[in-house]
């Protein structure tokens, strides 16, 4: 997940890596009535989730008589198509120089790359064809809380007093924060210090948890009474609904029903051990989507017992046929409860998902 410029600066500014003054805000009005936080000369940045929003007019100088009024024309604008909801207003930095700093992971190294260049302010991209001698790199050593000294001096060069903290304070942070990204561009000095102008941090969606970020998706009905019951569910728009237990399993019969050329309605695995009650809600669940006429339970019984999923079939009682493929453990007595109340049972998912096909049409 990309943290905003606002949010990745708040993150440097608790490490203690210095970031202008500044105050968000979320309309010229609200700007208006925050002037007196802020010195004379300010830029506006708009909060966008796009690289380049300088050359694109997302950031704009400004003077305190003039800020509110460039603010609510940038409120206005889009930027890279998307529309201006926040800005961030800051003190505007007297720039002597510009450097770029930034961590990666190196896939390849299987560790922290650190790229340091004198020439900042401009895309990574453009440096590398244009600058590529600018640009040093060095390699950390993963279980390693601080970079080495020598790496530190190799990466500045002659910028060592002034940026070297920097450096390791961010690789700090791009440990701490389970970080695919941490880039400082442009790092910029002026006559009261080094600040990081611009902030970009990307944190591994895998650690969001252990990160305690929670983000706040929108989701519908059927997806929140999926995730109380601990399903992975997806919606894909077709009719013929899916349920099965396993990741491996369930995509495989999405991929059959992809090749008979029929639409799967959604992605549903119940999970290993699935008891007859979860497979109820699993299947009046994956029943309620409207474009459903039809639903396909491929079940292996390992752990899962096929009695408790004929059980759970059964107690769902729903309108659409259901076409089952059962196979291990308890299969037989789970085909036993099915076949007593006439559900349609075939051995592979060959079959099963040919079947539901024919039924969808
Ligand atoms: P990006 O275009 O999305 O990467 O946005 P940046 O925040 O990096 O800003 C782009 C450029 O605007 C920077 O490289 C700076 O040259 C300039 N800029 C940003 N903040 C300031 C500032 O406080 N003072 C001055 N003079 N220039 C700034
Ligand atoms: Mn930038």
């Amino acid at each position: 997940m990309k943290l905003r410029e606002y949010e990745a600066k708040k993150v440097l500014k608790e490490s203690g890596i210095p970031v202008p003054a500044g105050v968000l805000v979320r309309s010229a009005d609200e700007l208006a009535s925050r002037l007196n936080e802020i010195g004379d000369a300010i830029v506006l940045k708009a909060q966008v989730d796009v690289g380049g929003r300088g050359k694109a007019g997302g950031i704009l100088a400004a003077e305190k008589h003039t800020a509110v009024a460039m603010a609510r024309e940038l409120f206005e604008k889009q930027i890279k198509g998307l529309p201006v909801r926040e800005i961030l207003v800051e003190q505007k930095l007297a720039i002597v120089h510009e450097y770029y700093l930034s961590i990666t992971i190196d896939r390849a190294a299987k560790a922290p790359l650190i790229l340091f260049s004198d020439v900042g302010g401009v895309e990574i991209e453009t440096m590398a064809k244009e600058h590529p001698d600018a640009i040093r790199k060095a390699v950390a050593m993963p279980l390693m809380r601080d970079l080495p000294p020598f790496m530190i001096r190799e990466l500045a060069g002659k910028a060592v007093k002034e940026v070297g903290p920097i450096i390791n304070k961010l690789y700090r942070v791009f440990c701490e924060k389970d970080a695919l990204l941490a880039e400082i561009n442009p790092l910029v000095v002026t006559s009261q210090g080094v600040f990081a102008a611009d902030a970009k941090i990307i944190v591994d969606d895998n650690a969001l948890a252990r990160q305690g970020i929670f983000v706040n998706r929108d989701l519908s009905e059927r997806e929140r009474e999926a995730e109380k019951h601990g399903f992975s569910y997806v919606e894909l728009g077709g009719n013929i609904g899916v349920i099965g237990n396993g990741a491996g399993l369930t995509m495989a019969t999405l991929d059959l029903i992809g090749y008979y050329g029929g639409n799967a309605a959604n992605f549903l695995d119940v999970g290993g051990g699935a008891e007859s009650e979860r497979v109820m809600h699993a299947v009046r669940l994956v029943a309620s989507l409207p474009s459903v006429n039809v639903i396909v339970v491929n079940l292996l019984g390992g752990i899962t017992k096929c009695d408790e999923v004929a059980r759970g079939i059964i107690a769902a009682g729903i309108p659409q046929k259901v076409i089952v493929r059962l196979a291990g453990t308890n299969e037989a007595e789970g085909r036993r409860l099915l076949s007593e109340k006439g559900y349609e049972m075939l051995d592979t998912m060959d079959l099963v998902v040919k079947k539901a096909i024919g039924v969808a049409r």
